[in-house]
């Protein structure tokens, strides 16, 4: 293949930047090694101010607090070209925001939430030449990650960081539409009630890679947790949050501490309250409410597909389907899904400070 350049309307000819040669609608969710990182150091105190590199290698003492005890957090956010030819993100700000939170449930310090904004920005940047070209399906994704690393043996918070910043291009989730899967209700739990369920942590990952290896095995797509404490209420996949709609079209949020702010949902309960004028349910939802057959459409967001739909809940031995059935994703969830790609891609007008232009 080609090496294609792609010209951009608003930028002159030296500003003009050769795409990588990539078949970018076959990418998958992998990780490619592109040209440039941002790493930050925190010593006695301080993050000093942080630079891009080439090297794709972390050098740690082998006693480093998140070799030992995981003290490590991350985020996950897209850089997409839009319609007019722009790279932007989607609103790092809450991302940024949500690694502060985190960090502070760790233990860790945060980044400053402005430098961390500017750090992604001028990553992305440093890497154009990844970012997938408008109407290919792929993007750059965009992995901030924090860990101690100094060495600890006693159980105590580490005294030095390092913050990095690395982006990969990832191909479209959903090759050929996306097909309604099956999750199936999990014996195990991915967070204790008052535990680290609502932060972005390494650590809630690792404790689910048995369930989800298990669930393969089982033939299902994916974990649907219940809340810890009583297992009665729905919480989210080990990934992503859950979308439901009722049949008079209302969509329903579970609401619960133990479950992450996914960017996604929030971003698409606004979408759906201000711009499509839902109805919108952000409240505990009891499992039985699925048995007595409630919902219509069912659905997993997050940045990675923005929308899975779910076809089939299975629950020890018994099968809840949903009316959408196992063809396509439901209407209403496709109402929301159009909308918010189509403010992604700069096809729809977004919202104040959604999207964060990198020029
Ligand atoms: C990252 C993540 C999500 C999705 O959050 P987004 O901000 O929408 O990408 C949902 N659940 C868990 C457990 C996550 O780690």
């Amino acid at each position: 293949m080609e090496s294609s350049t792609v010209f951009f309307e608003e930028k002159g000819e030296a500003d003009m930047v050769e795409k990588k040669n990539i078949d970018w609608s076959s990418l998958g969710f992998g990780y490619i090694k592109t040209d440039k990182r941002f790493v930050a150091n925190y010593k006695d105190g301080a993050w000093d101010e942080g630079v891009l590199t080439d090297d794709d290698t972390v050098r740690i003492t082998e006693c480093a607090g998140v070799l030992q005890y995981a003290q490590t957090c991350f985020e996950g956010l897209k850089a997409y070209t839009t319609e007019d030819g722009r790279i932007v993100t989607f609103r790092p700000d809450l991302n940024a925001q949500r690694m502060h939170d985190s960090c502070l449930r760790l233990e860790m310090p945060p980044y400053p939430v402005d430098k961390w904004i500017d750090a992604v920005v001028e990553t992305v940047r440093a890497n154009e030449a990844w970012v997938a070209p408008y109407g290919s399906g792929a993007t750059l994704y965009i992995r901030p990650y924090m860990f101690g690393s100094n060495a600890v043996i006693g159980v105590k918070p580490a005294d030095e960081y390092q913050f990095r910043i690395l982006v990969t291009p990832v191909g479209p989730y959903f090759k050929g539409g996306a097909k309604p899967i099956t999750i199936r209700v999990s014996d195990f739990d991915r967070a204790a009630p008052h535990g680290t369920g609502h932060i972005k942590a390494g650590l809630n990952y690792a404790m689910s890679l048995h369930a989800i290896v298990d669930a393969h095995k089982a033939g299902f797509d994916e974990n649907l947790y219940l809340d810890p404490g009583t297992r009665t209420r729905i919480e989210e996949t080990g990934g992503a949050n859950v979308l439901l709609v009722k049949k008079d079209g209302t969509l329903v949020v579970p609401k619960s501490s133990s479950i992450l702010p996914s960017i996604t949902r929030r971003s698409l309960v606004y979408i759906a309250e201000n711009i499509l004028g839902m109805k919108v349910e952000e409240r505990e939802v009891l499992f039985q409410e699925v048995r007595d057959g409630e919902f219509e459409e069912c659905g997993l967001c997050g940045t990675a597909a923005v929308i899975s739909p779910v076809g089939k809940i299975y629950d020890h031995g018994k099968e809840y389907a949903f009316p959408s059935g196992m063809e396509k994703m439901g209407p209403v969830l496709q109402k929301l899904y159009d909308t918010l790609t189509g403010i992604q891609m700069g096809r729809l007008e977004a919202p104040e400070g959604w999207i964060k232009v990198i020029d």
